[in-house]
């Protein structure tokens, strides 16, 4: 049971570092031309004010949310 638990926290460890080291990247990447999430086109306005979207106003907010 211990060893389940411990292999559990070194995947949230892991998934964490590489959400760590894709934020680092993000900023200087291009906009995404469609949603990551729901995969609608995202409005060039949007991809404009926010360089290196991956997701539509909407979904931003939905990841904004979760991360709290
Ligand atoms: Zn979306």
């Amino acid at each position: 049971m211990a060893d389940v638990i411990d292999m559990a926290n070194d995947v949230a460890e892991e998934n964490l570092r590489a959400a760590i080291a894709r934020q680092a990247y993000r900023p200087t990447g291009p906009s995404a031309l469609w949603c990551e999430d729901c995969e609608e086109v995202i409005p060039e306005a949007r991809r404009m004010a926010a360089p290196g979207c991956e997701c539509c106003t909407s979904c931003q907010e939905i990841r904004e949310i979760r991360r709290k």
